[in-house]
């Protein structure tokens, strides 16, 4: 028998042809296994992102992906199951909020997340802040969990389509995120693999997204898509906005203080907005009602308590401190160095690089420079003016939470570097540029 040449695979794409779904699915199985290093496999994802690949290749990798791991089957819950997933983005934290708010309401979340991927943040590492919460739920911990208590936010593990778990990870260290078919064979790889009944995409556009325009979200989203429809699996996507960060802070322990305020009612804008939105979209397409009705239920249960309460049974169900949700500044990891963050300039915020952003805050720690690296929990960045905000010399528009001063100095600059003041009054930008039902 011949002996498998991957580099034959390499030079395919290199050359810019087209691979056999075999030759994907050998390749991306033998990198899941361990039986190439990462030096071949950096070599592909370069290759793919320069040369693309056409809709029978990304399907391939999809699927290949996903036959790398078991996957979850909940059976009869007795009621309708959403997962949603965002294309990456900065202060993303919709995931949180949507996942016990809708389970509030009554359907079931059951959520493969990623980590921080570029510049973006990612829902896991933000979670794993919490003292004691795990990811890593085996297939069965998460059908159980989601019948229990309605809603669990899991990891790609050993079991679980491990193959994107470890090309997500090389993806991160090499610079070879921004390939639309990259990204959708990694999204819905993790999307396919939970059978729930409806799959939900916030496919990102703008200077902190992989997609900086409305145009190239929605050709991300229609990839996704048609994967989904090859699957016959019911989804639907909005392209939302990402020109500037969707809530305010830039972390990971931060991101969850922020979202127990949301969850507590006591905080508004536009993160809580978004959230209330993809909740509502779930429980008008898998429950009936209007889309009106649904988003007045959503807002109800942030204000009463009832998601804050499914959110504690969530953090307790994987293992994490519940108090959280009482004293987040007391039970989450804190920085040494808080130093306010004050306003250089006067003027109206016209725009912002939001990915400068994003980057400032994985220089403080909370992000990776290379693959496995250990993030740092409690840094990062708060940043509350948004689009249309007018700011004055000397206001504090938020803080950064450093390991050093020396390292606060530096994302201050990068910081406040990233907005832009002009003279004139700015619109702010719509928050969902789009809704494709599917
Ligand atoms: N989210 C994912 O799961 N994968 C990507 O490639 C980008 C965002």
């Amino acid at each position: 028998m011949t002996r498998w040449d991957p580099r034959a695979v390499i030079a395919a794409k290199r050359d810019g042809g087209t691979l056999a779904p075999e030759q994907i699915e050998r390749f991306v199985l033998a990198y899941a296994r361990g039986e190439l290093g990462d030096g071949p496999a950096a070599a592909f994802l370069m290759a793919a992102l320069l040369n693309g690949l056409d809709d029978g290749e990304t399907l391939a990798m999809t699927e290949a992906m996903i036959a790398s791991g078991e996957t979850v089957a909940f059976g009869d819950l007795g009621r309708p199951s959403v997962d949603k997933h965002s294309t990456g983005g900065v202060a993303d934290g919709v995931t949180l909020v949507f996942a016990p708010l809708t389970a509030a309401l009554g359907l079931a979340v059951a959520k493969l997340s990623g980590r921080g991927l570029g510049h973006t943040g990612g829902t896991l590492d933000k979670l794993e802040a919490i003292p004691g919460f795990r990811t890593d739920l085996s297939p069965a911990e998460i059908a159980q969990q989601v019948r229990a208590v309605g809603c669990a936010v899991a990891a790609q593990s050993p079991a679980l389509v491990p193959a994107d778990g470890a090309l997500y990870a090389l993806r991160d260290a090499t610079a070879t995120v921004e390939s639309i078919p990259l990204i959708a064979a990694s999204v819905m790889s993790k999307k396919l693999a939970v059978a729930t009944d409806l799959i939900l995409l916030d496919v990102k556009a703008g200077s902190g997204a992989f997609m900086r325009t409305p145009d190239e979200a929605r050709s991300l989203a229609s990839a996704c898509l048609a994967l989904a429809r090859g699957a016959e699996r019911p989804a639907a996507a909005a392209v939302t906005d990402m020109s500037q960060p969707l809530g305010d802070a830039v972390g990971n322990a931060l991101d969850i203080a922020e979202t127990v305020a949301i969850l507590r009612g006591e905080q508004r804008g536009r993160l809580r907005e978004l959230a209330v939105w993809f909740t509502a979209r779930a429980v008008e397409r898998l429950e009936g009602g209007s889309f009106e009705d649904a988003l007045a239920r959503a807002g109800a249960a942030l204000d009463d308590g009832s998601a804050l309460d499914r959110f504690r049974r969530m953090v307790q169900a994987q293992g994490g401190d519940p108090r959280v949700v009482d004293d987040p500044v007391g039970v989450l990891p804190r920085a040494p160095v808080v130093v306010p963050l004050l306003a250089d300039r006067a003027g109206i915020v016209s725009a912002v690089a939001t990915d400068r952003i994003g980057v400032a805050s994985g220089a403080l720690g909370a992000g990776r420079l290379r693959k496995g690296d250990p993030i740092d929990p409690a840094v990062g960045i708060v940043m509350r003016p948004k689009i249309g905000d007018r700011v004055e010399v000397g206001e504090t528009l938020g803080e950064v939470h450093a390991r050093t001063d020396e390292d606060a100095d530096e994302a201050i600059i990068d910081a406040l570097a990233a907005l832009m003041l002009v003279e004139h009054e700015v619109e702010p930008p719509p928050l969902v540029h789009d809704w494709l039902p599917g």
